[in-house]
C-alpha cells in the first residue's frame, strides 16, 4: 500500500475540497488509511488513477466464494493485526461424503448447520459444506451437489479427484459460485479454463512453493485470478513454515505469484484442530475438516473471533434502554457502558437474578467501566443524558444502582436526578445476590 506522500504526489494539488477533504494532502492520508477511494476525487487523471489503483490493490487477492452469504477470502494487507487489522476471517468447512445415502446426506447437512453458537451477541458457525466425491461416481456426485444446493444456503466446496466429474458439477452449480477443489499439475490447464468459463474460484494443489508460483503465474497469464492456494501441508511445522513464507513474500517482497488466499485440508480429531489453530493464526483463509465436533468448534470459533476483531475498534452495543425480566414502574435502574463484553456479562447476571430491571446502556465508545470513567466518558452528566434520551426516569420511580467500580459518582448523580441512588457490586457475578437482597429489603 503506498504511503500518504506517494498518493499525494499523484493528486492534482488544487485543494478544491470536492472530495470532502480540506486539502489534497488530507485526502491522500485518507487513501493511505483505506478510508477513501481514489474515485472520490473527480479531478485525478486517468493515468494517475490507473497507477494508484494498481499500487493500492491489496497484495493478497480477494477471492469471493459463493453467491448467497458469499465469503471473501484473502484481501489482507498486513502480517500482524496490530499493524492495521485483518479483513476477511478464515472460513471453516465440514465434509459431506457422496458415499452416504440421501437421508444420511441430509442429516449430515443438518449436523453441520447445528455447529452454531451465540457469544456476546455474535453468531459463530461452520461456514461451508465440502461435497467430496468418495463414491468415484460422477452421477452420484452430481446428485449430492443438488441435495446440498437445495438444503444449504451458504457457500460450498466441490471436491473430486475426477477432473471430468468436477467440470460437470462446476458447470451445473456455477450460479452458486462454489470453490472447486482442486487442480494439480496434471489437471491444471483444463480446470483453469473450465473455472474461467464458469466464473468459479479454483483451489490449486501445489506440493512445493516453486510449483505454487509457477501455477499462479500461468493462471494469471490465462487471465484468471480467483485462486486459493493449497500448499499440501501434512503437519503443523510445514503448515506454519510454508504459509508464513508465502504470506511474507506476498506482503514484504511484493511477490505477486504468492498474493493469494491459502487453504488446507486437515482431516478430523485433535491434531486436525491444532492444524486449524495454526492456520487461523498464520494466514489461512479456509480449513476443510473431514469432521468437526461441537467441543472442537467452540474454542476454534472463539479464537477466530479474537484474531479477526479489529483491535482499534472495541466491540460495542448501542446506547439505549434494555428492559430485562419485564420491569415495571417501580423497578430499579442499573446502568453500565456500551462495551459489548460488559453489556452481555451484566445482562446475563441480571437475567439470572430473575429480578425485573431497567438496564441503561451509556455510549462510552466501547470502553469498559473504569477505562471510560478515567477517560471522562462515563460520568454522572453522561449517564443522565442517556437516561433522558431513553425516558427511563419517566418509566419507573425505582432507585438507581450505580456500578460499584464507580461508586464515587453516586453523590453527583443523586443531585442531578433527585432520586435515591445506591451503590451496586464491583463484580458482575455478584449482581444476582445483590438484586435479590435489595428486593427482599423492599428497597
Ligand atoms: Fe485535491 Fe481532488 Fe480533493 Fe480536490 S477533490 S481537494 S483535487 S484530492
Amino acid at each position: 500500500m503506498p504511503t500518504a506522500i506517494e498518493f499525494f504526489k499523484l493528486l492534482p494539488k488544487t485543494n478544491c475540497k470536492e472530495c470532502g477533504q480540506p486539502t489534497c494532502l488530507a485526502f491522500a492520508m485518507q487513501l493511505a488509511n483505506q478510508k477513501a477511494k481514489i474515485e472520490d476525487c473527480p479531478h485525478v487523471s486517468g493515468e494517475a488513477k490507473n497507477t494508484l489503483n494498481e499500487a493500492s490493490a491489496p497484495p493478497v487477492a480477494t477471492v469471493k466464494v459463493g453467491e448467497k452469504n458469499a465469503i471473501n477470502m484473502g484481501g489482507e494487507t498486513v502480517l500482524y493485526r496490530h499493524e492495521r487489522r485483518f479483513n476477511n476471517p478464515i472460513a471453516y468447512a465440514v465434509t459431506v461424503s457422496d458415499a452416504l445415502d440421501d437421508e444420511a446426506v441430509l442429516k449430515r447437512i443438518e449436523y453441520i448447520r447445528s455447529l452454531r453458537f451465540d457469544r456476546i451477541g455474535m453468531v459463530f458457525k461452520a461456514d461451508m459444506v465440502c461435497i467430496r466425491n468418495d463414491s468415484k461416481d460422477a452421477d452420484r456426485f452430481m446428485k449430492v451437489c443438488n441435495l446440498v444446493k437445495d438444503n444449504w444456503d451458504s457457500p460450498f466446496v466441490l471436491e473430486s479427484e475426477d477432473k471430468d466429474a468436477l467440470i460437470k458439477a462446476m458447470d451445473a452449480c456455477k450460479t452458486f459460485r462454489p470453490l472447486v477443489y482442486g487442480a494439480d499439475k496434471d489437471t491444471f490447464d483444463e480446470l483453469i479454463q473450465a473455472a474461467k468459463a464458469s466464473k468459479c474460484p479454483l483451489a490449486i494443489k501445489a506440493g512445493t512453493l516453486e510449483d505454487a508460483a509457477a501455477m499462479t503465474e500461468k493462471a494469471k497469464a490465462a487471465g484468471y485470478n480467483d485462486i486459493i492456494l493449497d500448499l499440501q501441508c501434512n503437519d503443523i511445522k510445514a503448515l506454519l513454515e510454508k504459509q508464513t513464507a508465502v504470506r511474507r513474500a506476498a506482503l514484504k517482497k511484493k511477490f505477486k505469484p504468492f498474493g493469494y488466499p491459502m487453504m488446507n485440508k486437515v482431516g478430523s480429531g485433535e491434531y486436525a484442530v491444532m492444524c486449524a489453530v495454526i492456520s487461523t493464526l498464520k494466514y489461512g483463509s479456509l480449513v476443510i475438516f473431514d469432521d468437526l465436533k461441537p467441543y472442537e468448534a467452540l474454542p476454534l470459533f472463539t479464537l477466530r473471533q479474537n484474531i479477526y476483531t479489529d483491535p482499534q475498534v472495541p466491540i460495542q452495543v448501542k446506547q439505549g434502554l434494555y428492559p430485562i425480566n419485564n420491569p415495571g414502574e417501580h423497578s430499579p435502574i442499573m446502568f453500565t457502558t456500551n462495551f459489548s463484553l460488559t453489556y452481555f456479562t451484566v445482562r446475563a447476571d441480571i437475567e439470572k437474578s430473575k429480578v425485573p430491571v431497567w438496564l441503561q446502556i451509556v455510549n462510552t465508545e466501547g470502553m469498559s467501566v473504569l477505562t471510560a470513567y478515567s477517560a471522562g466518558k462515563f460520568n454522572p452528566e453522561h449517564v443522565v443524558e442517556a437516561m433522558q434520551e431513553s425516558g427511563v426516569l419517566d418509566k419507573t420511580d425505582g432507585k438507581i444502582i450505580v456500578p460499584g467500580l464507580v461508586a464515587r459518582m453516586s453523590g453527583k448523580l443523586q443531585e442531578l436526578v433527585q432520586r435515591d441512588v445506591i451503590v451496586g457490586t464491583t463484580e458482575s457475578k455478584n449482581i444476582p445476590k445483590h438484586l435479590k437482597e435489595i428486593t427482599a429489603q423492599g428497597q
